[in-house]
């Protein structure tokens, strides 16, 4: 039972709960003491044998050196909320309508391609239209690395901030380049040295200090020393990355973004990684298949081709992928079916393991009933800080006994999201939503995590209803 397990962890050296997820490496552990052979499959190696079932290889180039061609790096802008992410990605953009007159405007379809020159050489990179970091490590955790630099966006004016130390993190622990943008350098307060000395601190030594990260003062607002950025991305680029593909095999990347459009169908977004995507392929995307019946750049124009590190709007898909999931050209339509079916049925597996494990107020009543849970873990989101702090007040008021904890682990303002729900599922909590919505995909990810989220308009409803649950007495609803 599970009191034997938690003690048996224990005595290895893991101390859990019995309501805690456990790491894979804690299974494995565990296998091993109880004389079972326990090797975790992650859906990546389940892929990977999928493929190789095909005779299939993704992920690294064919040929040998000579077959390998110089590609653009491929780059994510990163940094704290508001330091001007968005205006730099669109100053980049809008800088660099090579093409003018086919239309003048440019669409976002998720990436864009720019060209600059550099020591006389025309030079392309390609960026990542999502700015911030979820992008980012979505597409880590699916075990996707789509890019090669991170451009850090500081604001001069504000400094270093929470989320430029975690964007900073995270680009580490991908041992991805950075290259820093102090960005505002237009206002009056701004002070791009404080900057340098700020995350000199956290490790990030600009060259002029003699350390090896490149750091550039630009006004994304302007419109200055846009170019000297573009310059910095290349030469880090050049310094310390082998950016190379092979162009001639057949096509292979990820998918950065894709919807249903609404005349078009399903339309996706990918990342070129090697060999060359033509009109006319057949090609598997995640879960979706189908035969490429044409392809936009980001200008909104027809392209026949697109090579590495190239990103393309692609039409003729029968799903939308999810974004993070790869692509690579098949054989034939059959192929690409049949790849695409036994992917689409791995995932409609998996998410029913995970509507398994589904945490509700119900289940912890029915789990403490069996004298498992102890620990209720909370999430509070309202639409003002009183209401939040009132919440929180009256849940430490409950009289919950010996037996059982509560626990906030996260509280604030403003409409429940992604990241809540994430958060929610890591930890096992539930969210109490007190006047708020939810945003963007936060209701279909809590539907495909099992995270439940409860809506409260009155504080003494939640309260009673927490109170009933802690006590074993919340009615089931029907
Ligand atoms: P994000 O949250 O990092 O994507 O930040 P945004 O790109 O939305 O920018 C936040 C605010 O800062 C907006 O009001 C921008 O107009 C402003 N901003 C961005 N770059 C600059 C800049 O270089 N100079 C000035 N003065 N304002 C900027």
């Amino acid at each position: 039972d599970a009191a034997a397990l938690v003690q048996m962890l224990f005595s290895l050296g893991e101390m859990v709960t019995a309501t805690q997820s456990v790491g894979d490496e804690t299974f494995e552990l565990l296998g091993e003491e109880l004389n079972y052979v326990v090797s975790v499959v992650s859906p990546e190696d389940e892929d990977r044998e999928l493929l190789e079932s095909f005779d299939i290889e993704f992920g690294s180039d064919e040929g040998d050196e000579d077959d390998l061609a110089i590609r653009p790096p491929v780059v994510t802008v990163m940094g704290h909320v508001d330091h001007g992410k968005t205006k730099l990605l669109d100053a980049l953009r809008d800088a660099n309508v090579v093409d003018k007159e086919a239309g003048g405007i440019t669409q976002h379809i998720g990436a864009y391609q720019v060209t600059t020159e550099v020591e006389g050489q025309e030079r392309r990179i390609t960026f990542i239209d999502t700015p911030g970091h979820e992008a980012f490590t979505s597409m880590r955790a699916r075990g996707a690395q789509a890019t090669d630099i991170a451009i850090l966006v500081v604001a001069a004016d504000d400094g270093v901030m929470p989320q430029t130390i975690e964007a900073l993190n995270h680009a580490k622990a991908a041992e991805v380049p950075i290259v820093v943008a102090v960005n505002k350098v237009d206002k009056p307060d701004a002070d791009p040295t404080k900057v340098r000395g700020q995350l000199t601190e956290y490790g990030l030594i600009p060259e002029e200090y003699g350390g090896d990260a490149m750091f550039v003062d630009v006004s994304a607002k302007a419109g200055t020393n846009l170019e000297g950025l573009l310059e910095a991305v290349v030469l880090t680029a050049d310094a310390s990355l082998d950016l190379r593909a092979n162009p001639e095999q057949d096509a292979q990347g990820l998918v950065i973004e894709a919807h249903l459009d609404r005349g078009r169908g399903p339309v996706a977004t990918v990342l070129v990684q090697r060999g060359t995507l033509k009109v006319g392929d057949s090609i598997v995307a995640g879960p979706a298949y189908g035969r490429v019946r044409a392809m936009l750049d980001e200008h909104g124009d027809n392209i026949e081709e697109a090579d590495p590190s190239r990103p393309a709007m692609v039409l003729g898909l029968n799903a939308a992928p999810g974004a993070g999931q790869n692509f690579l050209v098949v054989e034939d339509d059959r192929m690409a079916r049949q790849i695409a079916e036994k992917r689409e049925a791995r995932e409609r597996a998996a998410m029913q393991a995970k509507r398994r494990v589904r945490r509700t107020l119900e289940d912890f009543m029915a789990s403490m009933e069996k004298g498992e849970s102890q620990e209720l873990n909370l999430i509070l989101k309202g639409d003002v800080s009183g209401s939040v702090e009132a919440l929180e007040d009256a849940l430490s008021q409950i009289d919950v006994g010996d037996e059982v904890s509560l626990r906030v682990i996260d509280r604030g303002v403003g409409a429940i999201t992604e990241t809540n729900v994430d958060l929610a599922a890591a930890s096992d909590a539930i969210i109490i939503g007190f006047n708020v919505r939810p945003q963007g995909k936060a209701t279909e990810m809590a539907d495909k995590e099992g995270v439940e989220i409860r809506y409260y308009s009155v504080i003494y409803q939640a309260i009673d209803e927490i109170e009933a649950a802690l006590k074993g007495m919340l009615k089931p609803e029907y």
